[in-house]
């Protein structure tokens, strides 16, 4: 049996925390025809930092299977991937890549821990706070329509863009903070809050479909979700007026809504939540930072 052997570059480009690097993957590795059938090379190119919240990016060889855990990705023709990592992500996920001429190479990412602030947030309604039986259901259906709409797993790469801001403001909120509404513990927080006035423009922060455009829900108010390609999705909440449709497709830095103070919000902002399907990712991560 001919041996196999593997030249597995890691590059793990270790992104300072906030910063701007664009998400670009580097070439495949050239001259991949060869005269007599060999094995070959298994390169396995990894973007962004490998920590609680983050999105990666990935390149392989062209038709390679690719696995996180259990789980398949989506892989392009040109052999790109992402994945997401949660809020709570163990401290070691295992990659497998399986080539088209049957190498394998399984690659141990160790997790960078994060550490989250509590925030406390008061001046909630009582009916926000304690929803009614009639609100319960409303919530579990509102709850369905956002899980599908970040279900989508669509083979378009627009995630590789350097996102953009959706709107300007300071920061009031952060990904992963514990939060106490009132005074009651609730699950954390995932998106990026920006203080704006109600009625400012927010912006698509990247290109994509548009799967969810609320007017009005119990918990998000005026909601957009935003697919950007293999599961990747922004959610925009709060929003006084939304104005797009379902099925939509947007540019990046298109105006899609006005900001507001809709649902559970102590007060006017944006709230921009990212998602590599139901894992919640750090959408400040990829952005400028402030
Ligand atoms: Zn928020």
């Amino acid at each position: 049996m001919r041996p196999i052997h593997y030249v597995a570059a890691l590059v793990a480009a270790l992104a300072l925390a906030g910063c701007s690097t664009p998400v670009t993957v580097p070439e495949p590795p050239a001259a991949v025809v060869r005269e007599q059938p060999v094995a070959m090379p298994l390169v396995l190119m990894l973007q962004g930092s490998i920590e609680q919240g983050a999105m990666v990016v990935g390149r392989t060889a062209p038709g390679s299977r690719v696995t996180l855990g259990e789980r398949a990705l989506r892989v392009a023709a040109d052999g790109t991937f992402v994945f997401g990592l949660d809020r709570d992500a163990p401290a070691e996920v295992a990659l497998q890549v399986a080539a088209a001429d049957g190498n394998t190479l399984t690659s141990t990412l160790a997790v960078k821990p994060r550490e989250y602030n509590i925030q406390r947030v008061t001046g909630i309604s009582e009916r926000i706070m304690n929803p009614s039986a009639k609100d319960l259901a409303r919530i579990e259906v509102e709850s369905a329509q956002i899980a599908a709409a970040r279900a989508r797993d669509d083979e378009r790469t627009d995630f590789l863009q350097s996102f953009i801001w959706p709107a300007d403001g300071p920061i009031t909120g952060v990904y992963g903070s514990q939060r106490y509404y009132n005074g009651v513990p609730k699950r954390p927080h995932y998106g990026v809050d920006v203080g704006i006035p109600t009625g400012t423009p927010v912006k698509a922060p990247a290109a994509g479909i548009v799967t969810l455009a609320h007017p009005d829900m119990f918990y998000s108010g005026g909601t957009v979700i935003i697919d950007h390609g293999h599961g990747v999705s922004s959610t925009l909440m709060h929003l006084s007026k939304v104005l797009v449709t379902e099925g939509q497709r947007v540019q990046q830095g298109e105006v899609v809504a006005k900001s507001g103070a809709t649902g559970r919000s102590s007060g006017p902002h944006l709230d921009w939540r990212m998602n590599w399907f139901g894992e919640r990712i750090d959408a400040q991560k990829l952005v400028p930072p402030r």
